[in-house]
């Protein structure tokens, strides 16, 4: 197969200039494109070519899938990155792009539609013994034999969409005498947000941790895995903190859950880069939930604990090369935690906040990444997701991978819009985060929004004692009082310190 030449991104933000980024560095020319929103994203600026395909909602610009092809044949594209969402896990989509002669930078149309539905996935891997969280193996008709079901897995349960994605299509119910009732909203919900119904039945897990293992695949049918990535600090069953390696995992369990990833990626042929997400129980037994047959989001920690560039092997990959390295060659080097940064309010809910980036000031020094996509004074659109950036710090070890992201929390600033950062760093400093003894419940069980609330530093809590005691004084000698810009002079910081560490 010819090298690609030209490569067009169908995607945008902070993953669109992440993929033109690794395609520049192998001398390939990157084509972007963009709504009417994203008229001046960095990656607009950043690509060699770029394209207007239409108004800001998403369904009439970046998931316009014949009119995305039909650019690519107009420039001369020989080759498609998807990124992440919009029409990364879109079978028809691949399927398209390969029919018009372009590649796909990811997996076959088969495997994204096997892996696309939950229930598919657990049942192209039942060959493979792969440990799965008990539940019903086919999509829920018969409601009264569901529910006879549910009581024999025993309550909470899950009802799950097989569709759903992103943290969506999810319902717990707690007692038997809801069941009808969840189960009917569950369906109706999985229809209308990802048109099909079909949903089934998992035992809730309490207080699981969630790890994922990162699989890289080529056309020659060798797999292997990029060890795993901790993905438990989560709200809405949507990831907000990332780290590689686990802080619990033991190399015997590393070991077996790696294979097991290999073995569910050899249940769909699988090709490109994946994800393979299991739930973990406290005595560390694994269960299979589902594949991600796209990059994922937390990609950044696993490149800088193993050094692999995964986009530059997705490209590789898709020209049709050999795997460029054996699972004797990868080894876990260090240690990296991420953190997103959402436009979101942590003390309201984590309910997405609109506006203009007034300050945005990255952090930089040793071991930190930012990959972002916006810049000061550009406003989040509303049409997106809400995500600023994703702050990745990375050191010799856990400890030292924390104090660094502290430290680089600390320096980047913010203002004018909500942030998830200011939540991020009171996780770092959490004893259970510290300690390794967390879960997918961490934000229900620790988090309150008034944690965040202008925590007075011990310093400004002297100095303020300190000017009281010198204001009774001078009251007392009936002398000259404190100018007003000297107030204003310490107000002034207190404020500026109070923005910088929870902005
Ligand atoms: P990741 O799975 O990569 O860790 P997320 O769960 O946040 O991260 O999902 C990545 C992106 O894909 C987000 O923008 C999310 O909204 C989107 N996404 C994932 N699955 C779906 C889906 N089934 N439908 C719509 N959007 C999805
Ligand atoms: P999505 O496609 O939305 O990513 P997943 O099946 O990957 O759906 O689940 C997302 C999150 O929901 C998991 O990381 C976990 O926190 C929670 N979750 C999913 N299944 C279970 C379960 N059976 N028990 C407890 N928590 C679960
Ligand atoms: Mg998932």
């Amino acid at each position: 197969m010819p090298a690609i030449e030209k490569l067009l991104v169908a995607n945008r933000g902070e993953i669109a200039l992440r993929v033109m980024r690794s395609a520049r560095e192998m001398g390939i020319k990157t084509v972007a494109i963009y709504s009417e929103a994203d008229r001046n994203a960095l990656h607009v600026r950043y690509t060699d070519e770029a394209v207007c395909v239409g108004p800001p909602p998403s369904n009439q610009s970046y998931l316009l899938a014949d009119k995305i092809i039909a650019e690519c044949k107009r420039l001369g594209v020989d080759a498609i990155h998807p990124g992440y969402g919009f029409l990364s896990e879109n079978a028809d989509f691949a399927r398209k792009v390969t029919e018009a002669g372009i590649r796909f930078v990811g997996p076959s149309p088969e495997a994204i539609e096997v892996m696309g539905s939950k229930l598919a996935a657990k049942q192209a891997v039942a060959e493979y013994d792969i440990p799965l969280v008990p539940g019903t193996a086919e999509a829920i008709t018969d409601i009264p034999a569901a529910k006879k079901m549910a009581g024999e897995i025993g309550y909470p349960i899950l009802i799950k969409a097989s569709a759903g994605g992103g943290g969506k299509g999810m319902r717990i119910v707690e007692r038997e005498e809801d069941f009808e009732e969840q189960m009917d909203r569950a369906v109706s919900e999985a229809q209308s947000a990802f048109g099909d119904g079909a949903v089934f039945i998992e035992k809730f897990i309490t207080s699981p941790r969630h790890i994922e293992i990162q699989v890289l695949g080529d056309h020659h049918g060798n797999i292997v895995h990029l060890f795993e990535r901790e993905c438990s600090v989560q709200r809405r069953h949507q990831k907000v903190i990332e780290e590689a390696p686990s802080a619990v995992l033991t190399p015997e369990v590393r070991k077996a859950m790696g294979e097991a990833a290999i073995n569910v990626a050899r249940a769909c042929s699988y090709y490109g880069a994946g994800t393979v997400e299991f739930i973990v129980d406290h005595q560390l037994n694994f269960y299979f939930l589902e594949m991600n047959t796209r990059l994922q989001v937390e990609h950044p920690v696993t490149e800088q604990i193993t050094g692999v560039d995964l986009v530059k092997e997705m490209i590789h990959i898709a020209q049709g090369e050999p795997l460029r390295f054996g699972q004797e060659d990868l080894e876990i080097q260090g240690h990296a935690i991420e953190v997103r940064v959402y436009a979101e309010d942590p003390t309201n809910n984590f309910l997405p906040d609109i506006g203009k980036l007034q300050t945005y000031i990255r952090p930089q020094g040793p071991g930190i990444r930012v990959d972002d996509g916006f810049e000061q004074g550009m406003d989040i659109p509303i049409y997106y997701d809400p995500m600023i950036a994703k702050l990745v710090a990375f050191g010799d070890n856990r400890d030292e991978a924390r104090e660094r992201m502290k430290r680089a929390i600390d320096e980047y600033e913010i203002t004018g819009i909500a942030t998830t950062l200011g939540f991020c760093r009171f996780v770092m400093d959490h004893e259970a985060f510290v300690s390794g003894n967390f879960d997918t419940k961490f934000v229900e069980k620790y988090f309150t929004p008034d944690v965040l609330k202008a925590p007075v530093p011990e310093a400004i809590e002297h100095l303020a004692a300190a000017l009281a005691v010198q204001l009774l004084e001078e009251k007392k000698q009936a002398s000259a009082p404190t100018t007003s810009a000297d107030q204003s002079v310490t107000s002034g910081s207190m404020k500026n310190w109070k923005q910088r560490r929870w902005a």
